[in-house]
């Protein structure tokens, strides 16, 4: 049998510390359980370069964000080694290989009828002169009450859309930011509502509070997520119109299981299917604040794909 272990990909941001490790850990028993048992396992991970966790800390550090990724990448690529990980391949989201899948990913996706443009008031600094996606502003989550970022909630772990947020500011010089409409494209995660819920409840490999986690997301009601953001640094968005826009760290970075996979076993089409195929098992390894990107936007992007990709089999937190 096939075994896909994704270990979760480290903001690459800042160093490791025990309880990245702690989290990880898992993945790599796993890993070698099923080695000892003669099972083929691909056990893949890697550096998450792009996004606002990357931007912010480059410019607190005067250095530009591919410049503190790779930095971060190598220190992270030693320390796994020198801790004795087994990893079958360990990549980050800023190399070619991963930027190609991911481009030729999306391009397919655009055209299926999952994707579609809408325009957004979106929060916008005039202080710094730019827009604000995701971590870049803080605010109140409207649902908890909690500090809470443009992307998520760090109290109760709803994902949250801007205009919701209440008191929100710039995080980085904490003026308040004014709404300016900008076109984005959206998955539809609206049309997998009866996967996923047959996904959360036919799950027999997933922990329990991934499924509670994941069940309290459907309850509350899915919403569609936009897919591109306003930023300059990221993976392009192939499609006319979006130059000056990247690919959501979210419906990139995930992918990067699909894209660690095929490098992994040196871009052989029939082995990656086979790896990605219903027969397969796919353990995911990471922390709780990233359930939902797991167990409802990574599922939402491959069934949005049509290739009829394995969905997570296995939530190990
Ligand atoms: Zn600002
Ligand atoms: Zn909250």
């Amino acid at each position: 049998m096939d075994i896909l272990i994704d270990g979760a990909w480290v903001y690459a941001n800042g160093s490791l510390h025990i309880g990245h490790i702690a989290g990880l850990l898992s993945g790599d028993i796993i890993a070698r359980y099923y080695r000892l048992a003669g099972e083929q396992v691909c056990y893949v991970s890697g550096s998450d370069c792009h996004g606002t966790p990357v931007t912010i800390r480059a410019k607190a550090s005067g250095q530009s964000p591919e410049a503190i990724s790779d930095q971060y990448h190598d220190e992270f690529v030693r320390c796994f080694n020198y801790l004795g990980f087994s990893y079958d391949y360990y990549g980050k989201t800023s190399s070619k290989g991963h930027k190609a899948f991911v481009m030729a990913f999306h391009q397919k996706l655009y055209e299926s009828p999952h994707i579609y443009e809408k325009a957004e008031p979106t929060p916008y600094c005039d202080h710094c002169g730019r827009f604000l996606p995701d971590r870049l502003v803080v605010g109140v989550c409207p649902n908890c009450a909690g500090i809470c970022r443009g992307d998520q909630c760090d109290h109760c772990g709803q994902i949250s859309e801007a205009p919701d947020i209440i008191d929100i500011q710039c995080s980085d010089c904490g003026h308040v930011p004014r709404f300016i409409t900008s076109k984005h494209l959206y998955l539809r995660i609206t049309d997998f509502e009866k996967e996923l819920t047959y996904l959360v409840n036919d799950s027999i490999g997933w922990r329990k509070n991934a499924i509670c986690f994941t069940n309290r997301y459907i309850n509350e009601g899915l919403r569609d997520r936009a897919i591109t953001r306003d930023l300059d640094w990221g993976i392009d968005v192939p499609k006319d119109g979006y130059t000056d826009k990247k690919i959501y760290i979210w419906a990139e970075n995930v992918l990067g299981y699909l894209s660690s996979s095929y490098l992994a076993v040196g871009c052989d089409q029939e082995v990656f299917q086979r790896i990605w195929s219903q027969d397969a098992r796919h353990y995911y390894v990471h922390g709780k604040d990233n359930i939902p990107f797991h167990s409802i936007i990574l599922p939402a992007l491959l069934l949005a794909s049509g290739e009829k990709y394995r969905l997570p089999s296995h939530i190990m937190y």
